[in-house]
């Protein structure tokens, strides 16, 4: 365990894994300390079908299998457990898991994020047959059906206006009579005639139908006390998205939300050696496909980094370009 290694990765979803694909395939020998739930987001998604390469589209827990075999082929080894501490102080960087102590001369950091959950037991049961978390992902799967959003945010605005694209009704619940969106993107969900709102509000149950599909929902309005069903066929979570950086925020440069801060155009952090990838560092795109992009990216940076901390900078896959200097 005292080995220093090239790189470790901590996260296994998309942009993890396809960092480990790149680091692997180049040498690098990467250790991935994956998490005890590795797979991230997707875990909780049903159908994906906005990933490039699954023409057929591919069940979520599927593809992030896929991603980790492929690159365990290529020779990356995994830890599947929770790291519990990193020294970033100097090199080798150090990285734990309880009392394992792992040296590396770089470390990609891609443990992701979590959208919110409301936290109900029915919700969680029919995550994947009618709730979700992302309207990009999913939205196209509601031609002509119901749904519900919850949420208040600007997330929640934009994801009841898109959703009228294929949903024949779109019910906003928010818990206030007051939203925290922004004024021009409340006025825009409020003019749509296929979204309704619903304050104050909240969902109190799932409902689920025989099928074992969500039906509708529970809802409770704040100011009466009073509950009533409704039926819909989807509901989209849209309550905001937390990173998952606890354990870097004293030592990685961070915005007010907690997402990691990495330089323009590249996924260096302020730590040199310490590279960031995927949704820790991305509260905008929130894709697979980014986070896997960014991964790679990030791939490509540690080995750049390492080839100049080992004196042969050249030889790096991204050693600068003459062509490409600045001018
Ligand atoms: P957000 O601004 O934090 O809003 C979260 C909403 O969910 C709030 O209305 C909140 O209600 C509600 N909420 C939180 N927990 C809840 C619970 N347990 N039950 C019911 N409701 C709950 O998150 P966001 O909308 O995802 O936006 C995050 C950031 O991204 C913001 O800065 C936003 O402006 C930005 N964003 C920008 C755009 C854009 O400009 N195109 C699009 C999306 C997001 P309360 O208001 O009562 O607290």
């Amino acid at each position: 365990m005292n080995e220093i290694r090239n790189v470790i990765i901590i996260g296994g979803g998309p942009a993890g894994y396809t960092a480990a694909l790149y680091a692997a395939r180049d040498n690098m020998h990467p250790l991935v300390i994956e998490g005890f739930r590795w797979g991230g987001q997707l875990m909780i998604t049903s159908e994906v079908e906005n990933y490039p390469g699954y023409p057929d589209g591919v069940l979520g827990p599927e593809m992030m299998a896929d991603f980790r075999g492929q690159s365990e082929r290529f020779g990356a080894e995994f830890v599947t457990d929770d790291v519990t501490r990193v020294d970033f102080s100097e090199q080798p960087l150090r990285v734990y898991v309880g009392d394992d102590e792992y040296q590396a001369k770089a470390v990609i950091i891609a443990t992701g994020a979590t959208a919110r959950q409301l936290g109900l037991d029915s919700e969680r049961a029919l995550q994947g047959r009618g709730v979700t978390y992302c309207a990009t992902c999913d939205g196209a799967f509601y031609r002509d059906l119901e749904v519900v959003v919850v949420g208040g945010g600007d997330s929640a605005m934009e994801e009841a206006s898109f959703l009228t694209k294929f949903a024949s009704k779109v019910t906003v619940v928010h818990r206030r009579n007051e939203f925290r969106a922004s004024q021009i993107m409340l006025d825009r969900a409020r003019a749509n005639d296929r979204v309704e709102f619903v304050t104050p509000a909240v969902v109190e149950e799932v409902l689920a139908g025989e099928d074992g599909k969500m039906s509708g929902v529970l809802l409770r309005d704040l100011e009466t006390g009073e509950t009533r069903e409704l039926e819909a066929n989807g509901l989209f979570v849209a309550i905001g998205h937390d990173p998952t950086t606890e354990l870097f925020l004293d030592q990685l440069d961070h915005d007010e939300a907690g997402y990691l801060v990495t330089k323009y155009g590249s996924t260096e952090t302020n730590v040199p050696g310490v590279f960031a990838a995927g949704d820790v560092q991305d509260h905008t795109y929130r894709q697979a496909i980014t986070a896997a992009g960014s991964g790679c990216m990030a791939a490509l940076d540690a080995e750049r980094y390492i080839a100049a901390l080992e004196g042969h900078a050249g030889t790096a896959l991204t050693a600068p370009r003459p062509e490409a200097a600045e001018v």
